[in-house]
């Protein structure tokens, strides 16, 4: 599911829409002042948890990031 982030121009109130065509997009108003001028934060298909992990390669024990317990 598209789930997005938007927050409004206007009162900077952010809120989430599920958002299935462009239309809907279009239609995306403020829930709070109902202000159409908002802007898309980012966007999270489904669940949270599926956002990249940022993760270094070097593991917590050494500085060459290439032992063998390294990742
Ligand atoms: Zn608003």
């Amino acid at each position: 599911m598209p789930l997005y982030e938007f927050e409004c121009e206007n009162c900077s109130k952010s809120f989430e829409e599920l958002i299935y065509t462009k239309k809907d997009k279009q239609n995306i108003c403020c829930p709070k002042c109902g202000g159409k001028k908002v802007n898309i934060l980012i966007s999270m298909f489904g669940v949270a948890g599926t956002e990249k992990k940022v993760s270094a390669n070097s593991c917590s024990s050494c500085s060459t990031k290439n032992c063998s317990t390294c990742a």
